[in-house]
């Protein structure tokens, strides 16, 4: 995998595509600034090596043009605190200012430029914007595993023009270890699936059948494999249409000796709220007017002790409605688990916004191996997809 450590950047100029979509407030404060901390390592290399870099990024959705409260001015000074190097901004990616600016730019010194969503040609992946993208660096660099599901112009097609290609530091640690989780784990290997939607997850674990020793299923999602195997359910979340690829998930597991496990009992409540009357029931056996909102106890110590006995554990979605406390336990539990079997010697990976929420939210950030940045990107890696921002650089 060729990384920024291939390179000597002595002398040349590096456009490194970054992710630094981050929250800001309404006077334009970074309310988070995680990801712009997250890409220094990179940058600080490179400037390091003797060389100069350009930053290009996202930020927001804007959907006509420049508008200020997306502009990446905002990030400017932050960006000067962090690197301790001097920024200079573009207020245009592909202005002939901006790539003069890019060319003069003084060794160790950063260029911010400007939103690249304010053209509609970068998530199009434009060929002609991407080239034009392309005359401001001497080496690609891609360090944004956040958008590398994208065939966009500067996540993918701008490589198409650039000699010299490689992933940044935070591109390379997501994509070897998720590639190490996929075709070299220690066994037995556990995913752990949940969240609301069952259909955003049937891809995932229909791949994972080919790797996984053992699928955890739990959340709203569970609730349709208990309505396909004949349970009542009540009133739980329930995609109909997708009874007949549960069904086909589970006699395709037996085939390839995957065990999946299911929650033997929920915690019900009779409204979606968090004090609704609440009790616990056999996840098969719900009655009309109730929804399961989260795993029942059974569940979590059968869950507890299939995760304690993995030496490999993926997470993707939490265990149950884990914003309100009445039925946060589960997802609690079973992040503490994984905490535990990782101390114990296992490798976890945590990917997705709910899960990595989760893990913040109980305090168990640093008792897990890693956090991935990148949730619809690692969701379709993990469904074995190709990723366009991965390729581009291999
Ligand atoms: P997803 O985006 O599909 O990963 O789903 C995450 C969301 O699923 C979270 O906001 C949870 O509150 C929600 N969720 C988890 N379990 C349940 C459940 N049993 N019923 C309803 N929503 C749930």
């Amino acid at each position: 995998m060729k990384t920024v450590d291939s390179f000597s950047f002595d002398g040349k100029r590096a456009l490194i595509r970054v992710d630094y979509n981050v929250p800001l407030d309404v006077d334009m404060n970074i309310q988070d600034d995680s990801r712009i901390v997250a890409s220094m390592p990179t940058i600080k290399k490179i400037l390091k090596d003797g060389g100069s870099v350009v930053l290009m990024s996202h930020l927001g959705r804007p959907k006509k043009g420049p508008e200020h409260q997306y502009s990446l001015q905002h990030l400017a000074s932050h960006i000067e605190e962090l690197s301790g190097a001097s920024v200079s901004f573009s207020n245009d990616c592909i202005s002939d200012d901006s790539l003069k600016t890019s060319h003069n730019l003084p060794i160790g010194s950063i260029h911010l430029l400007e939103n690249l969503r304010f053209y509609k040609e970068e998530t199009i992946g434009d060929n002609s914007f991407a080239e034009r993208l392309a005359i401001h660096g001497d080496i690609y660099v891609n360090d944004a595993f956040g958008t590398a599901h994208r065939a966009h112009a500067s996540t993918s097609i701008v490589a198409n023009y650039m000699k010299e290609k490689c992933f940044g530091y935070l591109m390379a640690k997501e994509v070897s270890n998720a590639t190490m989780l996929m075709k070299n784990p220690n066994r037995p290997l556990t995913a752990i699936v949940g969240g609301a939607k069952v259909s955003d997850k049937l891809l995932i674990i229909q791949n994972l059948l080919n790797v996984a020793d053992h699928i955890i299923v739990g959340g709203g999602m569970a609730y349709t494999f208990m309505q396909a195997l004949g349970g009542t359910i009540g009133n739980s979340l329930f995609e109909e249409d997708r009874i007949n690829t549960c069904l086909e998930i589970l006699k395709e597991a037996e085939q390839k000796n995957v065990k999946i496990h299911l929650p033997e009992d929920s915690v019900i409540a009779d409204d979606f709220n968090n004090n609704a009357t609440t009790q616990y029931c056999d996840s098969n056996n719900i009655p009309e007017g109730w929804m399961g909102l989260d795993i029942g106890e059974k569940a979590i110590q059968s869950f507890t002790d299939v995760i304690s006995n993995s030496k490999t554990i993926l997470w993707n979605g939490p265990m149950g409605v884990f914003e309100m406390s009445s039925f946060e336990n589960g997802t609690k539990f079973i992040a503490g688990a994984v905490a535990q079997a990782t101390q114990h010697g296992a490798f976890s990976l945590i990917g997705g916004g709910d899960s990595s929420a989760a893990v913040k939210k109980f305090g168990f950030t640093q008792d897990v191996s890693y956090i991935s940045t990148g949730g619809g990107a690692l969701l379709e890696f993990f469904e074995g997809k190709e990723l366009p921002g991965i390729i581009a650089i291999q």
